[in-house]
């Protein structure tokens, strides 16, 4: 038998939140793989969201294995390109490249083919990351517009706050002030922005997180979006201990036992992707009932509050997130996001196509 651990992932699930983004937006979708589609696998993921428009993503391999496995959509690096070797290989398989700095530009004037590549501008509006200052859009443009290996280009920017409440309005302002004199497609909603400043989807929206089941708002829950849980991390109790009152619990006995309590063992710890910095009182169900962690994460196993669950056992199955457990909820306690933990999952894990 293997460890009992296993994330499954819900393929009817992703395809329905590509509806919902659909359904938001009559823009084009770019739907974002990176990080291997947010932990939820490349290939796979791809597939359940095939009908998306385009794919974005990092890593120049990823792009291969798609092209590789039939995938014939936009396919866009969200980086770019990071040596001029690149550029043939971006070139065969047809992939779309974010320019944001002038050494690509640099890459670019030196590579030998002409008109193939296609080239999203990245603008810099305020996230002060990736992007072209304002001050310099116009001169980029005039260097790519009749550039002999440019063969199309549209304008981006990415927002920095569009789930918060500060919200998107300035970064647009600029960026719309930034682009009106070109006539080019222009792409600048991330799944935040998507679903609340219909001001932003322009030609191609780029949605990640609310493909993957999770609310990218804090005071919104994926539910109230509609939105459907991808990813469901799952182990079982692989030992019980009974704790009197005083005892303590794993490492370095952060959690004390006030009154006899009953501790289940759960196979599942920081080594397969869980949050070590999650803390006493992490949602976690056990045979679908709301209980919680106690004392630390180890590397391979977590320790979880069975005294009110009488019936659970060892066997008993355990929801560290997922269906019935919004990972935002775990994330939240965590202190940290969605994001974190989905892409967080250890290779270690198996995972089930459901
Ligand atoms: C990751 C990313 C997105 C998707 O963001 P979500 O918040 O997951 O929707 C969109 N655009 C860019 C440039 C990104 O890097």
């Amino acid at each position: 038998m293997p460890r009992p651990i296993q994330a499954f992932i819900d393929l009817s699930a992703l395809e329905w939140n590509l509806k919902v983004a659909r359904r938001a937006s009559n823009a084009r979708t770019m739907a974002v793989i990176k990080a291997n589609a947010y932990g939820h696998g490349l290939l796979r993921a791809a597939e359940a969201l095939n009908a998306a428009e385009g794919f974005a993503l990092l890593d120049l391999r990823d792009a291969i294995r798609l092209r590789d496995a039939g995938f014939s959509q936009k396919i866009l690096l969200l980086e770019g390109y990071f040596s001029p070797e690149d550029l043939s290989v971006v070139a065969d398989y047809d992939l779309a490249c974010v320019i944001h700095s002038n050494q690509q530009i640099d890459m670019l004037d030196a590579y030998p083919r002409r008109r193939s590549l296609e080239i999203w501008l990245k603008i810099g509006t305020g996230m002060n990351r990736l992007g072209f200052a304002p001050g310099n859009i116009r001169d980029a443009l005039q260097k790519l517009k009749n550039h002999f290996a440019v063969r199309d280009i549209t304008l981006m920017t990415h927002f920095s706050h569009a789930d918060e409440s500060t919200g998107v309005a300035a970064q647009l302002e600029l960026f719309n002030e930034l682009s009106a004199p070109y006539r080019l497609a222009r792409s600048l909603a991330n799944s935040a922005a998507l679903l609340r400043y219909p001001a932003t989807h322009a030609d191609w929206v780029r949605p990640g997180i609310m493909l993957y089941g999770a609310s990218p708002f804090a005071e919104v829950t994926a539910q109230q979006i509609g939105l459907q849980p991808v990813m469901t991390l799952q182990s079982r109790i692989i030992a019980v201990q009974d704790l009197s009152p005083g005892e303590t619990v794993g490492y370095g006995g952060v959690f004390c036992a006030k009154y006899s309590m009953r501790v289940g063992v759960v196979a599942c710890g920081y080594a397969d992707g869980y949050p070590r910095c999650a803390p006493t009182g992490t949602p976690v169900l056990v045979d679908g009932q709301l209980t919680c962690i106690l004392g630390r994460i180890s590397m391979d196993m977590l320790t979880v509050d069975l005294t009110r669950l009488p019936f659970a056992d060892v066997g008993s199955k355990v929801t560290l997130w997922g269906a019935g457990l919004p990972v935002e909820q775990v994330a939240h306690a965590a202190g940290t996001i969605s994001y974190e933990l989905l892409c967080g999952l250890n290779e270690r894990v198996p995972i089930l196509s459901i």
